[in-house]
């Protein structure tokens, strides 16, 4: 059974954490040489958009994960983040971006607008959509991730010099964030069984989602996009099969 935290200690820890991951020195992971590597290697995702690999080549992806796994950060390999969690591989981050940026808002404008991510964790891909959208709301349920992505995301915005509205939210993703709706674009990092409807309700006409969900078949989820139609309506679309942590409710 996991560990139960109680708040203050689980802020201690996290603020432990993120400076534990303030940079491994000599690995040479801060070289754009090697994130250029990885850059390339996901010029393969099915059509992967250029803005989104334009931002994932802006964020250090080794400074979001632990030292010791720093030396893997730049592979094409999920990580664990601590709390039974962890960060997707930057082919499916990739791949679900570029899913968003082909909405109708998005390729008209050439960005993702108002954007709602479920399921912040490390903070990783939240830094790679504070170069793809106009503003970013981050829900998170568990604590320790949540106060550990702020801190790492402070410390990269002020680092990358982005002064984006950004919130990072302790809460309950699957009811939204109603204070910032509506969003053109929501993305979830989490599965769940079925799309909760405080999701549809939030999104933007001509705003797109982009969510792992159970696929029907036990235990199976797949890529699933909606689209609001600008003229009323959703459009649901499924795309490949994902593994992603399960989407939970409460908070912890
Ligand atoms: N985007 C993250 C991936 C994190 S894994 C990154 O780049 O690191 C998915 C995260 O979803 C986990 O941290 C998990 O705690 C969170 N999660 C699961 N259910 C949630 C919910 N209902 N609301 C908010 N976050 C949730």
């Amino acid at each position: 059974m996991a560990t139960v935290l109680r708040p203050q200690r689980m802020f201690e820890q996290a603020v432990r954490d993120a400076e534990r991951l303030r940079q491994p020195a000599g690995l040479g992971l801060d070289s754009q040489g090697v994130r250029e590597r990885m850059i390339a290697r996901l010029g393969q995702v099915p059509d992967v958009h250029s803005a989104v690999l334009g931002a994932m080549q802006r964020v250090p992806r080794h400074q979001f994960v632990d030292p010791a796994l720093a030396p893997q950060a730049y592979e094409d390999t999920a990580l664990p983040i601590g709390f039974g969690q962890t960060i997707s591989k930057p082919s499916v981050v990739a791949r679900m971006l570029s899913l968003l940026m082909q909405g109708s808002f998005a390729a008209q404008q050439g960005h993702l607008g108002r954007v709602l991510e479920i399921g912040t964790g490390c903070g990783y891909q939240a830094a790679v959509l504070c170069g793809l959208g106009k503003s970013v709301i981050g829900m998170e349920r568990i604590s320790g991730l949540h106060e550990k992505s702020r801190l790492l995301l402070r410390r990269w915005l002020s680092e990358a010099g982005l002064d984006l509205p950004v919130r990072w939210q302790h809460g309950d993703g699957r009811l939204g964030a109603p204070q910032g709706a509506p969003f053109e674009s929501i993305v979830a990092a989490a599965g769940g069984e079925a799309l909760p409807p405080a999701w549809l309700e939030q999104l933007a006409p001509g705003g797109r989602l982009v969510a792992p969900m159970a696929s029907g078949e036990a235990g199976l989820q797949s890529l699933l996009v909606v689209d609001r139609l600008a003229a009323g309506g959703y459009q649901h679309t499924r795309y490949e099969a994902v593994a992603f942590v399960p989407l939970k409710s409460g908070l912890i």
